[in-house]
């Protein structure tokens, strides 16, 4: 609780005044928008509290008790019931609008703080999604294989003493349905990007060979 108090300069009896410069407004805007302006004009304006006459704004207060003040008091013409009264809505006068601020700045405390994770938040979200796009695109990339007419052709042959290209029923199922030789033409109707296989098509067979062997033929 606030003592009463007695201005030296009016003659004012009562409770002093809190004056801090700057205003509360623009302190929220900035710690809403950058953080360090904020904390340096909190400070600010921290320092520059201090107790003012309401009435004429000096800081000539007194405690109304102390022995300077009598004299004030009676120069003002304060009486008794007067002091009396003021005494009284002294204790009456609760911290209404400190509380309604504290209330103010604390919503604005959390908000930010929210506002702050949630941001944070969103930045691990959207570093996954640039994962999870980039793998599809690798994806992408590796079914972008173009079907269409191939030719048996690689310098690999050459090592090859039998000089042919095993065609196999499927990856997984190594049976051989056929053979190719340097120089055939088939159509690849199907690429498994997994194990760089593709399904070609001839005449006679349709089967599986390592697309390395394959070389693809100009439309
Ligand atoms: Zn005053």
């Amino acid at each position: 609780m606030e003592k009463t108090l007695v201005c030296k300069s009016c003659g004012y009896l009562g409770k002093a005044k809190t004056v801090t410069k700057g205003s509360l407004g623009m302190e929220i805007v900035l710690w809403l928008f950058f953080i360090f302006p904020g904390v340096i004009y909190s400070i600010w304006r921290l320092s520059s509290k201090h107790k003012a006459c309401p009435k004429c704004g000096n800081t000539t207060l007194i405690p109304y008790d102390s022995p300077m003040a009598q004299k004030t008091i009676a120069e003002a013409g304060i009486t008794e019931e007067t002091l009396n009264e003021a005494k009284e809505a002294d204790k009456k006068s609760s911290n209404d609008k400190r509380q309604l601020i504290k209330f103010i700045l604390i919503g604005v405390g959390v908000v930010y703080g929210i506002s702050l994770i949630s941001s944070i938040i969103s930045d691990i979200t959207a570093s996954k999604t640039d994962i999870q796009s980039q793998a599809e695109n690798q994806e992408e990339a590796q079914s972008d294989f173009e079907l269409g007419t191939y030719k048996v052709e690689s310098e690999e042959l050459a090592y090859i003493d039998s000089k042919e290209v095993r065609i196999w029923k499927s990856f997984s199922e190594r049976k051989l349905v056929g053979k190719l030789y340097e120089g055939d033409i088939v159509e690849v109707t199907s690429h498994d990007p997994e194990n760089d296989y593709c399904q070609v098509k001839t005449e006679d067979v349709t089967g599986w060979v390592a697309c390395g062997w394959l070389k693809r033929v100009a439309k």
